[in-house]
């Protein structure tokens, strides 16, 4: 990445390097949601309002897009502002693909997969037709599984009822299973040039600096939301909403600022008051509470594992996964009282000379951190679960399980001594 050099009369400190790629988290959020519920009958508090814009929104957004121009990070996915200018149109489907598997993630972790997914299904037809299992299986290590079920019933729903092209407006993304508010307006923006704005953690933290908007999320959110929408050109509006995440990402980093290359470092009112770094604000969030399970790592003579399908709905719902108990819907994990090895191996699917390991694998859903025992044993040839059934080279499962289940079945092979 190059860019102008820091001025040596700003006010800000000077602009270090910018990591690279910064996670850029993009919850789909319901908008009215994420603001905290008004107690019944408290007098209604007035929305925040949104502060002017330090410089002329036009004038503010050909800076960045000439920016954008210069410094467009080149991804998988994207088209460029060079071929774009030629005519060059993105495909929708890759576009929403994206946009789903960079939810919560980061783009280098993210491009592997939706390079293999492309490879694999080329067209949103291909990927309606897709065996589930493949599909699961495909997403294992992105996390968030009910994304991959959304993932495969949009599909089948724009192959079904739209002849697999994808509708153009943010109300017509928004109808389809899957699609919230970001990933409408990411989809109509990027792919259909709609002046839609499209709001990420990249993009609100750009615009809290902006603007020097200290109040904090998520109450801010519809403040900078309004803030996005009044940048938003009505003129290639989808690089405009590619430029402010790319800027967020690489620039405009959450810990380190790069404030010397930013195309909007005079006017930002962040820079000159000295708090970007601190921007935006957060209300403090509540301690997630602890929940305790257990899981078992059976191997049998021949080196295959013992696996079962989750069920459809729920956690890690239709994913292959380590049999265990019912750890993702107990409660109370704080104060438990910890289970006896004998109570364990109790729920255990097989009979089995079962050990607890010391190690556990320990995890944080969006709602809840997770502890989870696990028990290993190896079987006989001819034992029979009760459910699931015998994988054959139990470690490459890894592989192909979700993360939590992943870091539990390395270490109840590693205690077994099993290494491929
Ligand atoms: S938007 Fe403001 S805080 Fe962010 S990099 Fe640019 S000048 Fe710095």
């Amino acid at each position: 990445m190059t860019g102008r050099p820091p001025r040596p009369s700003g006010p800000a400190r000077p602009g270090r390097k910018a990591k690279h790629d910064a996670p850029a988290p993009k919850a789909e959020a319901k908008t009215p949601a994420a603001t905290p519920r008004r107690a019944r009958g408290a007098p209604k508090k007035p929305p925040p309002e949104a502060p002017p814009s330090p410089a002329d929104p036009a004038a503010l957004t050909a800076e960045l897009l000439a920016w954008y121009d210069r410094h467009a990070r080149a991804l998988p996915w994207r088209v460029g502002p060079a071929e774009r200018a030629q005519g060059v149109r993105p495909d929708p489907y890759r576009v929403w693909l994206s946009e789903i598997m960079l939810q919560q993630t980061t783009v280098p972790h993210a491009a592997p997969y939706f390079l293999r997914f492309t490879e694999t299904w080329p067209t949103v037809s291909d990927l309606a037709a897709a065996p589930d299992d493949a599909v699961m299986a495909a997403w294992a290590g992105l996390g968030y599984y009910a994304r991959a079920r959304n993932l495969l019933a949009c599909a089948r729903a724009v192959a079904r009822d739209h002849g697999g092209v994808f509708p153009d407006t943010e109300a017509g993304l928004r109808a389809l299973p899957g699609i919230g508010p970001y990933t409408a307006a990411a989809v109509a923006a990027i792919a259909h040039d709609r002046p839609a704005a499209v709001m990420d953690g990249n993009v609100e933290r750009v615009m809290a600096r902006l603007h020097a908007v200290e109040t904090p999320l998520p109450e801010v959110k519809p403040v900078l939301h309004a803030l996005a929408a009044r940048l938003t050109p009505e003129d290639r509006p989808g690089d405009h909403a590619q430029a402010v995440m790319d800027l967020g990402a690489t620039i405009c980093a959450p810990r380190s600022p790069a404030c010397g290359l930013c195309p909007w470092r005079d006017p930002c009112a962040g820079r000159a008051a000295g708090i970007a770094e601190t921007l935006p604000r957060k209300t403090p969030k509540a301690a997630k509470p602890l929940r305790r399970g257990v899981v078992f790592v059976a191997v049998n003579a021949s080196g295959a594992v013992l696996l079962e399908h989750r069920p459809d709905r729920g956690l890690l719902g239709g994913t292959l996964g380590l049999p265990g108990d019912d750890w993702d819907r107990r409660g109370g994990g704080e104060g438990e009282t910890p289970r006896s090895d004998a109570t364990l191996a109790g729920l255990a699917p097989i009979k089995a000379d079962w050990r607890k390991i010391s190690a556990q694998a320990r995890h944080v859903f969006t709602h809840f951190q997770l502890v989870l025992d696990i028990m290993v044993a190896t079987t006989g040839e001819e034992s029979r679960p009760a459910h699931g059934a015998f994988v054959p080279h139990a470690r490459a499962q890894a592989d192909r399980i979700p993360t939590v289940m992943r870091k539990a079945l390395l270490l109840g092979l590693d205690a077994l001594g099993i290494e491929d």
